[in-house]
C-alpha cells in the first residue's frame, strides 16, 4: 500500500480477519484506475491505491461505496469474492483507515439537519470515522461571545451552525446600521441591544441551540464556559482577560484594526502565551506602546468591512471548534493576521513573555 496515488503498490498484503461491523469510511470516493487498480480517496493526506485486484474484487469495492445499506461481507459474497481474499483485502482497507467501525448510538446533535451536512467531513478527521460523535460532543459545549457587531455575530451564527450546543452572549450596546449584513443582523434590529438581537436571530436559525444573554453588567460570567471569543477594537486589553485566565477558560481575542483583523492568540491558560504576553512583547518593541494602547481604547471603533468580517469570523470559529474538538488550533501560540486586500490569514508566532508569569517557563541551562 502507498499513500501516494501516483505510486501504486505491488500487491495486496495479508490482512486481518474480518470484523462484522465495518463500513467504508463515509465520503470516501472509490475510483477505478484500470488494470486491477482501485484508488480510495482523493485527498493526498490519506488517498491510496490498491492493486492486483480481479474484476469481481473491483466490483465489490465499487459496490460498498454505493450500496451502504448492504454489509461489506454480504457485498463480497454477492460479487463472488471468496472469504479468504475478502478478509485479506478488508485487512488492508482497515489498516489504511478506509474501513471503519459502524458507529454506535451517540448523544443529541444540535447542528442543522441532524448534522447531515457536517458529520461526513468531521468523520474524516477521526480514526473511527464517527463524525456524528464530534457533533454530539459539540452539542455539550458552551461558548461565550463578547462583542457582537458584524464580526462577532457572524462567529455566533457559525458556531451554532457547526453544532455548538450553548452560546452565552454579551454586548448590550445598540445595533448600529453598520452591523447589518453578512446574513446576520437586519435593518429591523437597529437600535435593539446587540446580544438580545443575536439571541432572537439564533432562536430563528438554530432553534436547538441554547442561547442566553449574559447581563451581568461587567462582562461575560466565565463560569461553566468551554471557550470565550472576545471581539474588540484596536488592541486586545489585557485586563479584560484576567478573569478568564485565572479561571482557566480558553479564550480567543479577535481584534479589529484599520484594515486588518488579528485573530489570536488562542489562550490555553497556563499552557500558552496569553494576551498580556503579547502586550508585554509589544511594549518591549515600542516603549510608547502602553501610552498608545491607552489612546486607542479611547478611539472610535472601526467598522467591520464585509470581507474582513467574513474571513475573520470563519477563522475565529474554526479555531474555537478545533479547540472544542480536541485538536491543537493554529492560533495557540500565534496571532492570525488577516489584512486587506489579500484577506488571507497569516500566522505570526507569539511566545510566553518572561515577565508575564502566566506560563511556567523552562529554566534555561547556563
Ligand atoms: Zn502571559
Amino acid at each position: 500500500m502507498d499513500n501516494a496515488p501516483g505510486a501504486p503498490p505491488s500487491g495486496i498484503v495479508a490482512g486481518m480477519t474480518s470484523t462484522p461491523a465495518l463500513r467504508l469510511r463515509p465520503g470516501t470516493p472509490v475510483l477505478s484506475r484500470g488494470g486491477g487498480q482501485v484508488q480510495c480517496g482523493s485527498d493526498p493526506r490519506w488517498s491510496f491505491v490498491l492493486s492486483g485486484l480481479s474484476p469481481s474484487e473491483e466490483s465489490w469495492l465499487e459496490e460498498i461505496a454505493e450500496r451502504r445499506h448492504v454489509s461489506v461481507e454480504q457485498s463480497a459474497a454477492r460479487c463472488g469474492v471468496g472469504v479468504e481474499r475478502r478478509d485479506e483485502i478488508m485487512g488492508v482497507l482497515f489498516r489504511a483507515g478506509v474501513l471503519v467501525p459502524v458507529p454506535g448510538v451517540v448523544g443529541a446533535v444540535t447542528a442543522p439537519a441532524d448534522g447531515a451536512a457536517d458529520a461526513t467531513v468531521l468523520g474524516m478527521l477521526r480514526p473511527d470515522g464517527a463524525g456524528l460523535a464530534t457533533l454530539a460532543a459539540r452539542a455539550e459545549r458552551v461558548v461565550g461571545l463578547a462583542g457582537l457587531g458584524r464580526l462577532g455575530t457572524a462567529v455566533a451564527l457559525h458556531l451554532a451552525t457547526a453544532g455548538v450546543g450553548g452560546l452565552v452572549l454579551h454586548d448590550p450596546l445598540p445595533v448600529q446600521t453598520t452591523d447589518v449584513g453578512l446574513g446576520g443582523l437586519r435593518t429591523a434590529d437597529v437600535g435593539q441591544a446587540r446580544d438580545a438581537a443575536v439571541r432572537a436571530l439564533l432562536a430563528e436559525r438554530s432553534p436547538r441551540v441554547a442561547v442566553r444573554v449574559d447581563d451581568g453588567g461587567a462582562g461575560l460570567d466565565p463560569e461553566a464556559l468551554d471557550a470565550v471569543v472576545v471581539t474588540e477594537p484596536h488592541a486586545a486589553h489585557p485586563a479584560r482577560y484576567q478573569r478568564l485566565l485565572g479561571l482557566g477558560v480558553p479564550h480567543l481575542p479577535v481584534v479589529v484594526r484599520e484594515a486588518d483583523v488579528v485573530v489570536g492568540p488562542l489562550v490555553r491558560p497556563g499552557r500558552s502565551a496569553c494576551v498580556s504576553c503579547v502586550d508585554l512583547a509589544r511594549a518591549d518593541a515600542d516603549r510608547e506602546w502602553p501610552a498608545l494602547a491607552a489612546q486607542l481604547r479611547e478611539t472610535a471603533e472601526p467598522t467591520h468591512e464585509a470581507t474582513l468580517a467574513a474571513v475573520a469570523a470563519a477563522t475565529a470559529a474554526g479555531q474555537v471548534l478545533a479547540q472544542l474538538d480536541g485538536h491543537r488550533p493554529t492560533a495557540v501560540g500565534a496571532c492570525l493576521e488577516i489584512s486587506l486586500p489579500a484577506g488571507l490569514p497569516r500566522a505570526r508566532p507569539v511566545e510566553p513573555h518572561p515577565r508575564c508569569g502566566c506560563v511556567v517557563l523552562p529554566v534555561r541551562a547556563a
